[in-house]
Formats: structure tokens, C-alpha cells, sequence
């Protein structure tokens, strides 16, 4: 555990791990600290997954201005980073002429935000671009530069890439206090210890507020407002070809029918006020509302082919971002109340904060050994038939299939695990390669998926969670022996 750093970032999501990846390119010692078993825990790990145009945006914001340039870093970094991306283009469907005369507001709003390629369309085109959508439908927004994205991927890809340059992340360490001298932050308690540090960003999402509060800066309080989700199996691809958009409303973008960045289709989120920081529940009218929302945009949902339902949580501050140093106590800068596009955003939020902490004195010099990639690792699945047998005669763990919904196989898990930033936890292991996130949901593959982790750790399985510090799956019976080996 480190106990000296230049920058200490708190929390692990994809706007802590991007921050972290950013100010890896100077010669710094950068130290993320993460409460949880791994990255991307927290709402990083549950919302649409949209990497969005920018027309929506207040022009003049920070949300304005980093969605914009956030998407326009995506485009560049994703691949080389290993962040599944795919570039379908969004509409923002109309119902009435009032619809219309929205689409046309978000419009000229785009333009000024400097969101390329928006257009009106009418009905026809739209049904001729979308047969699932509803016949009542007038017309839409068209935003082509609008994605979609792996959230959990961009997490660990901006995670990764952070600590091949240097970066230290630390899992497993929640942030208990912040030490100031003078009105200036010195040091960060920890579970596992101390660390002095010159500088400290908070990116500790719906939590950010109590963070702040550890150095008595109570300048903002983040109210959290949940979002739930369902998502269809991929048979049920075809029912959306872009990301489907009502007309927004005053407190969220409304309720969607979209394609996930692995082609899966899913109906959300809607928004209500919580009041706890890790309410995160999902609900019977909750998930009606979303149904009967999803509905007015694709009338036939295939509701039997509905694999699961999740909810995540948005840190509501406020209208914008809050970036900036504490007004309280200096050396004390937050990436807070980043709540949507905080996702797209996230890599252009990493640039403001290296701008910011140099304003305030942090020195970057480039580091010339900074690599902006990292490995690739191809999908078994996305390889030729030539290319698997070749896989498998190099590596027999690359032949053993161990999720049958996905087709994943032992080795790409064994190097999700055994990755920089890697996989300590049976979702880890999901959100990696995608054990377990098919049609069964891990039922075929989760007890495989916990010895290989068990192994690959050195534990045994009763230490084995499913994704929170506490989360263990197996006990030891009196009696009974636990087998460690997944062939027996
Ligand atoms: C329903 C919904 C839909 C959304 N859809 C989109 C979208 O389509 N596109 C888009 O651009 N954005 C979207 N967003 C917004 C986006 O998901 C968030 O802006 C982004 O994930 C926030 O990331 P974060 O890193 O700030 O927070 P988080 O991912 O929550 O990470 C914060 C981390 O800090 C850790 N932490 C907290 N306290 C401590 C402590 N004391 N010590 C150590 N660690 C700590 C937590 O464990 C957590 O891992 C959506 C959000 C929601 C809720």
C-alpha cells in the first residue's frame, strides 16, 4: 500500500479511473483508492451505456462542453483501450407537434454545443429506419454521432491503462478521512492505512458529498435518484437499430428502448428521488413504468425474453458537473455530481482535472514512456475457425467453454483475472468477458466461474464473492467437503 502520493483519487468509477488514466501521462505518482472488491462498482456499473451526441446540454456548461469533447475522445481511444464501442446513431422520437417543436429547440441547441450531423426527419423515414416503432410516431431528432459503449469496459479499460503507466490502484480501501493543514489537504485516512498526498480528487459518485464533508467542505449535497432497467436476450436485437429517445422531460431523458454495445435490447431507466446511497432496489411499479414507457416507442415488447432487471443510482447536485477545487479547503479538487453524460464525459472530466490541478500548481511533465493502449485480447468468439484451433493448441484452457449462453472460454477468463486492474469477483469476471451475463444469468457457469476464481487467487471458494466485500456465495459445511476441482 502506497504511503506517498502526488494525487490521490478516490473512488473507482469510470470518472475516477479515467481521471487516474489522464494524469498518468506525466510523472506523477498517481494512487486510485476504491472501497469496493473492484472497479466499476458502483453507478458506472448500472446505466444505458449511451455514449451521447451533446444536443440536450445547456450550452455553457461543463456538461456541454465535456460531453461534446468526451464523445470525440471515445471515438479516438475506445479500440486501442479495448472499450467495445459501436456507433449507431440516436433518435429522439416524436409523438405531436410539440414533440417537433422540441426536437427543433434540442436541435439549434446541438449546433451551438457543436454537435455534428443533426437532422429532423420525418415519420416515414424514421418507420423506414425503425420498423418496430410505434405508427402514432411524427418524427425525430437524428444525432449520428450518438454510441453506444461497454460502461463497464470503458471503467476497466481506463483502469488498466492507468496502471500500466504507473498508476496505483487500490481496491478494498475505503476513504475514512481527509487530513488538512492550514486549510489545505495533506493526507487521506484509509481502511488500509495513510497516505500523504499534495492533491485529492474526489470522484466518489453518489457519495461525493460525505467525501467532501471528511474535510469539512460542505459547499454541495448529492441527492440520489434511481433509475431502473430490464434487458432482453439478443434475439430481441432487431426491435432497435439506434438508441430510441422520447422527448426529454425536465429531470431526465426519459424512458428508452435502445441496443446494448453486445446487442442485447434494453427499456429504461426511469427516475425517482431515494433516499438512500445504495438503494439500488428494483420495484414492481418501477419496472410497469418503464414497460408502459418503452411502449409508447416499440408497442411489441417481447417481455418473455426479459433476462434481467437493474437499477442504478444518479448523484442529482445539481443542473451542472461540480468541477473545481473545494472552495473550502485548497488542494482539494471535485469531479462531483456527475450525473449523465458523466459516462461520455469521463475521459474529456479526466482532461479538466489535469488542467485544473496544473492551474493550482501540480507539475506535468509528459512522461515518455506513457503507452495510450492497451493490449488487445481477442474475443474466441470473434476469432476464425483457424485462429480458435490455433488458440487451443497454444492454450487447452482457450477449448474449455465455460459460459454456454456466451461462449466464453477458461482462458479468457483466467486473463480477465490475471489483468492489471483484473477480475476479483464473480461479476468482475461477468463484466470482463461476459460469463454469466448471456441468457442463464450464470446458472450454467457461476459455480465454475467461483472455483476458477478461487484457484487463480489462491483462496478457497468460501472466500469467493459475488461482488461487494461481503458478498460470499459458499459456506463450509460440517461434514461436508468442498471441491475445489470444476471437472469433478
Ligand atoms: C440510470 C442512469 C443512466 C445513465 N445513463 C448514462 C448514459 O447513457 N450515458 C452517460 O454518459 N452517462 C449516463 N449516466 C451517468 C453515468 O453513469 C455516471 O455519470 C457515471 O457512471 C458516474 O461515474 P462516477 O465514477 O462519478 O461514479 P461511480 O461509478 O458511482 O463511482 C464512484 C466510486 O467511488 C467509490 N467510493 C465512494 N466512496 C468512497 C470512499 N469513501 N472510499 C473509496 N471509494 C469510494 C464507490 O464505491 C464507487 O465505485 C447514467 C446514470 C444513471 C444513474
Amino acid at each position: 500500500m502506497s504511503s506517498k502520493a502526488d494525487v490521490v483519487v478516490i473512488g473507482g468509477g469510470v470518472v475516477g479511473c479515467a481521471i487516474a488514466r489522464e494524469l498518468s501521462r506525466y510523472r506523477l505518482d498517481v494512487v486510485l483508492l476504491e472501497q469496493a472488491p473492484d472497479v466499476a462498482t458502483g453507478t458506472s456499473k448500472a446505466n444505458s451505456g449511451i455514449l451521447h451526441a451533446g444536443f440536450d446540454c445547456e450550452p455553457g456548461t461543463w456538461k456541454a462542453r465535456l460531453n461534446v469533447r468526451g464523445a470525440a475522445l471515445y471515438a479516438e481511444i475506445a479500440e486501442g483501450l479495448g472499450i467495445p464501442r459501436r456507433e449507431i446513431g440516436s433518435l429522439v422520437v416524436a409523438h405531436s407537434d410539440a414533440d417537433l417543436a422540441t426536437c427543433e429547440s434540442l436541435l439549434a441547441r446541438g449546433r451551438e454545443n457543436g454537435v455534428a450531423g443533426l437532422e429532423i426527419w420525418g415519420a416515414d423515414r424514421l418507420r423506414a429506419h425503425e420498423p418496430s416503432i410505434s405508427a402514432d410516431v411524427a418524427g425525430a431528432l437524428w444525432a449520428p454521432t450518438a454510441a453506444v459503449v461497454c460502461p463497464f469496459l470503458a471503467t476497466v479499460g481506463f483502469g488498466e491503462n492507468a496502471i500500466r503507466n504507473g498508476a496505483k490502484i487500490h481496491t478494498e480501501c475505503g476513504v475514512t478521512g481527509l487530513v488538512t493543514a492550514g486549510g489545505r489537504i495533506v493526507a487521506v485516512e484509509t481502511t488500509r492505512g495513510r497516505i500523504e498526498a499534495r492533491f485529492v480528487v474526489n470522484a466518489a459518485g453518489v457519495h461525493a458529498a460525505d467525501v467532501a464533508r471528511l474535510a469539512g467542505d460542505d459547499s454541495f449535497t448529492i441527492h440520489p435518484r434511481r433509475g431502473e432497467y430490464i434487458l432482453f436476450d439478443r434475439s430481441t436485437g432487431a426491435l432497435a437499430r439506434s438508441v430510441l429517445f422520447p422527448t426529454p422531460s425536465k429531470v431526465s431523458k426519459g424512458i428508452l428502448v435502445s441496443p446494448t454495445v453486445h446487442g442485447n435490447i434494453f427499456i429504461g431507466p426511469n427516475a425517482a428521488d431515494v433516499d438512500e446511497l445504495d438503494d439500488v432496489e428494483t420495484t414492481a411499479p418501477g419496472l410497469d413504468e418503464i414497460i408502459s414507457g418503452a411502449r409508447k416507442i416499440v408497442p411489441d415488447l417481447p417481455l418473455q425474453n426479459a433476462i434481467t432487471e437493474f437499477a442504478g443510482l444518479r448523484a442529482a447536485a445539481g443542473k451542472d458537473f461540480i468541477i473545481g477545487e473545494s472552495p473550502i479547503v485548497k488542494g482539494l479538487v471535485h469531479a462531483a455530481g456527475i450525473q449523465s453524460p458523466g459516462l461520455t464525459s469521463a475521459p474529456a472530466i479526466g482532461e479538466a482535472i489535469a488542467e485544473i490541478l496544473a492551474d493550482l500548481g501540480l507539475k506535468l511533465t509528459p512522461d515518455p514512456t506513457f503507452v495510450p493502449v492497451n493490449p488487445h485480447r481477442p474475443k474466441f468468439t470473434e476469432q476464425t475457425p483457424v485462429e480458435q484451433m490455433a488458440r487451443i493448441a497454444a492454450d487447452p484452457l482457450a477449448g474449455r467453454v465455460i459460459c454456454r449462453c456466451e461462449t466464453i472460454t477458461e482462458a479468457e477468463i483466467v486473463a480477465a483475472i490475471r489483468a492489471p486492474c483484473g477480475a476479483r469477483t464473480i461479476d468482475g469476471v461477468k463484466r470482463r468477458v461476459r460469463a454469466g451475463a448471456g441468457r442463464c444469468q450464470g446458472g450454467f457457469c457461476g459455480p465454475r466461474v467461483t472455483a476458477i476464481l478461487a484457484r487463480e487467487l489462491g483462496i478457497p471458494v468460501t472466500a469467493v464473492r459475488k461482488e461487494t466485500l461481503e458478498s460470499w456465495l459458499f459456506y463450509a459445511r460440517a461434514g461436508l467437503e468442498i471441491r475445489e476441482d470444476i471437472d469433478a
